[in-house]
């Protein structure tokens, strides 16, 4: 068997025609959505990020803004940057590149980020909402890979997910949504006697540990679904999942390849998060009540309440 590949980079280029519609529409009623994204200090594979985001934002017509500061600003520098933006009516979204130097206090940096405009999805509040299934936007990695499955018409009802990674950004919160979406999940991590025991009952495999060549063919179940969330840089110049592609490839039934699978997904739901605040905020404006109101792609991707 070869697996059929899930293409994120393909998926990610047709969301994106969709969004070039959805701001055209806003922009028609006197809103263009606007994100900020604050850098500190000059980390290099932050700087690729942050351009790749940008990037994205000018091809789907968001407005962009950079704050860098230098690696010496102080946490009350950033703090005040964001007091500025959450009372900017042009900004929608705001979203710190991590990781922050060592000075900063992440958490309180990312608790002071406006709950209405913390498109990555990191403040408590979206994180909370995460359990109870109403979170108000997922976080991008997670909702990038929950499309992935959706778009290739992966049903995960009652499949046995196993996470590997259970970082706050992407394996926790990926274990939530599935398991709001009804699947049997398991998350492994760095303390997880032996992997492969839980590796090898997975229907569907999210690996998103950073450790290149983890997962090996004889830990995959054949015919499971992989899905490789890692981005490793090899001594080479290389950059590698935590997959070893082509030998598990042989075994699987669909995976992502790395780079061009969940990575640009990650891109996308950012753009898409932050038009959907834009859109939550011009009906804020024109209606008090926003109860019934829902964007059009977390409609249809939203996990189901219970
Ligand atoms: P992290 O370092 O915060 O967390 C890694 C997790 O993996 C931890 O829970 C740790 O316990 C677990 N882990 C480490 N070694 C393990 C092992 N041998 N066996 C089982 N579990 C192990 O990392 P993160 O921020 O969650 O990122 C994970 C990977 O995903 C990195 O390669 C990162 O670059 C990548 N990433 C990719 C995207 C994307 O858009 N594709 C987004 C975010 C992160």
């Amino acid at each position: 068997m070869t697996a059929q590949i899930i293409d994120g980079k393909a998926i990610s280029k047709r969301l994106r025609i969709g969004f070039r519609e959805r701001v055209v529409k806003l922009v028609s009623q006197g809103v263009t959505p606007g994100l900020a994204v604050i850098c500190v200090g000059d980390n290099p594979a932050s700087k690729v990020y942050v351009g790749n985001k940008i990037k994205a934002c000018e091809e789907c017509g968001v407005h962009s803004f950079h704050h860098g500061f230098p690696d010496s600003a102080s946490e009350a520098d950033v703090l005040s940057d964001i007091r500025k933006l959450n009372a900017d009516h042009k900004i929608h979204g705001i979203l710190v590149q991590l990781p922050l130097p060592p000075h900063i206090d992440v958490r309180k940096i990312l608790e002071a980020i406006s709950v209405d405009k913390d498109v990555d999805g990191f403040h408590l509040y979206n994180v909370g909402g995460l359990v109870v299934g109403n979170t108000i936007f997922p976080p991008c990695t997670p909702y990038g890979v929950q499309l992935l499955l959706e778009t290739t018409g992966i049903d995960v009802i009652g499949k046995n997910v196993v996470v590997v990674g259970a970082s706050n950004i992407v394996g926790k919160p990926m274990a939530l949504m599935l398991l709001q979406k009804e699947a049997t999940v398991t998350v492994c991590h760095a303390k997880t006697r032996d992997l492969a025991q839980h590796t090898i009952i997975a229907d569907i495999l999210i690996v998103a540990a950073g450790k290149p060549g983890l997962i090996v063919p004889q830990m995959v179940k054949q015919g499971a679904i992989v899905i490789d969330v890692g981005i490793n840089r090899l001594p080479d110049g290389r950059i590698v999942g935590d997959v070893d592609f082509e030998g598990v490839k042989k075994k699987a039934s669909w995976i992502t390849p790395v780079p061009g699978g969940v990575g640009p997904m990650t891109v996308t739901m950012l753009i898409e998060n932050t038009l959907r605040s834009a859109e939550r905020a011009l009906h804020l404006r024109k209606e008090d009540d926003y109860q019934e109101w829902e964007a059009p792609l977390l409609k249809l991707h939203q996990p189901d309440i219970h």
